[in-house]
């Protein structure tokens, strides 16, 4: 067999891959910890960490060795079926994380978010009362929830939409910070809201201080359901187990994935008290591999390492560190730096143009980060990163922030 080159392997997916990705030119084929090496043995530090996905890093032997273990009982999937001897634990320990009574699992984050949608409206007429067909859920500009028809119904960004309607109806978007916006969309009809804690692919757009609570406080006295899309932010990415922590808001609903699986398959799940989650009746909702035994063993191990390895509060004291040492830098390129934890965005100057030569020089030197939003550059490394590890990152970002591009 001849050796796997980069070059072949991105001619490949460029000629029979459909073009809906514009990724960097570099082929990962093995990774450990923050690193990942190219086919011809280049080594990266990944600051993308596959969207948050990768919160535990690469090949952690704990989630590796459940892996393992559950393919060698020779059962994966069972479906829902039958019970199975894994996803109990799995349910259970996502209760206590996020205090709620009930999940129910799914495998991609816009299948949660359609879960979490159709649940919402279901309670809207059946608890709250709302006439049939009526029900209202608001979403706020600048949200990303996932590409499928209906999450994109409540999208604001024209390039995730043009060319897909026609869209579900029954969301309204508000402005997304600002409280009079979202409380003048409000009906009888609301049943919910669906929210990101910090918009992380809008750009790391935190609201302003405050302002979660104030919308929940609003929620929980009008019968809304907050709703709270924590695939991205969530699991301790912030420097919180979930980013709603830091105003102590407590949601209704929570959905998860991405870190819940620690980038080894996909896993989501959607999490309720009972009062909301008993809509669900067998045979309403579903899904083949929602819930299988060797997803649910990975979830485990990918959630106790982010308990045992105290990552949240690693992320709360590294993030720091990395945000300020970049905002220390005074580069002449960069507008602003927003963090929390390790989400750091770094906004790149209007006069500086775009965020991607960034990244791209940012690959020539050994890390990589993808631009968000054109004008961000987003890093977002696996939570288990050293201190040593930012200190190297941050002397290569020290020369891509003063180059000219
Ligand atoms: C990634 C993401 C999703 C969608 O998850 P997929 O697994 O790609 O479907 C939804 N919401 C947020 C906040 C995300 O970051």
């Amino acid at each position: 067999m001849s050796k796997v080159t980069s070059k072949d392997c991105i001619e490949k997916e460029n000629n029979c891959g459909a073009h809906n990705y514009h990724p960097l030119p570099i082929v990962i084929a093995r990774g450990e910890g923050v690193w990942v090496w190219d086919p011809e043995g280049n080594k990266y530090m990944d600051c993308l960490a596959s969207y948050s996905a990768l919160n535990q890093g690469y090949n952690h032997p704990k989630i590796v060795e459940a892996a393992l273990e559950q393919i060698k009982t020779g059962v994966t999937l069972t479906s829902r079926a039958f019970y199975n001897t894994r996803l109990g634990d799995f349910l259970k320990l996502v209760c206590e994380l996020t205090g709620h009574s009930r999940c129910l699992p799914m495998n991609t984050g816009a299948e949660a978010v359609e879960t979490a949608i159709k649940m919402a409206r279901k309670w809207g007429y059946e608890k709250k009362g709302i006439p049939e067909g009526q029900a209202e859920i608001i979403a706020f500009a600048g949200n990303f929830h996932g590409r499928t028809n209906m999450v994109i119904s409540f999208s604001s960004d024209e390039d995730y939409r043009k060319n897909f309607g026609p869209f579900t109806p029954g969301f309204k978007i508000v402005e997304f910070g600002n409280f009079d916006s979202f409380k003048d969309a409000v009906t009888e009809n609301t049943a919910a809201i669906i929210i990101e804690p910090i918009q992380a692919e809008g750009g790391i757009i935190i609201p302003p201080e405050g302002y979660l609570k104030q919308v929940s406080n609003y929620c929980s006295e009008n019968k809304i359901l907050f709703m709270a899309d924590e695939i991205q932010t969530g699991l301790g990415r912030t420097g919180k187990m979930f980013a709603c922590e830091h105003e102590d808001v407590v949601p209704d609903v929570f959905m998860l994935a991405k870190a819940i699986s620690g980038g080894f398959m996909p896993v989501s799940i959607v999490t309720a008290d009972d009062d909301v989650m008993d809509v669900f009746t067998p045979g309403i909702h579903g899904s083949t591999y929602g819930g299988n035994p060797l997803g649910a063993a990975v979830a485990i191990a990918a959630l106790n390492v982010l308990v045992e390895e105290k990552l949240p509060e690693r992320a709360a004291e590294l993030g720091d560190y990395f945000a300020d040492e970049i905002r220390k830098m005074n580069s002449p390129h960069v507008e602003e730096v927003r963090s929390r934890g390790l989400l750091i965005g770094v906004e790149v100057k209007k006069e500086s143009g775009s965020a991607r030569p960034f990244c791209e020089k940012l690959m020539d030197k050994g890390i990589l980060a993808k631009e968000t939003h054109d004008s961000v550059i987003r890093f977002a490394p696996p939570l288990i990163i050293s201190k040593e590890e930012i200190d190297w990152a941050l002397e290569r970002i020290a020369e891509v922030l003063f180059s000219d591009v």
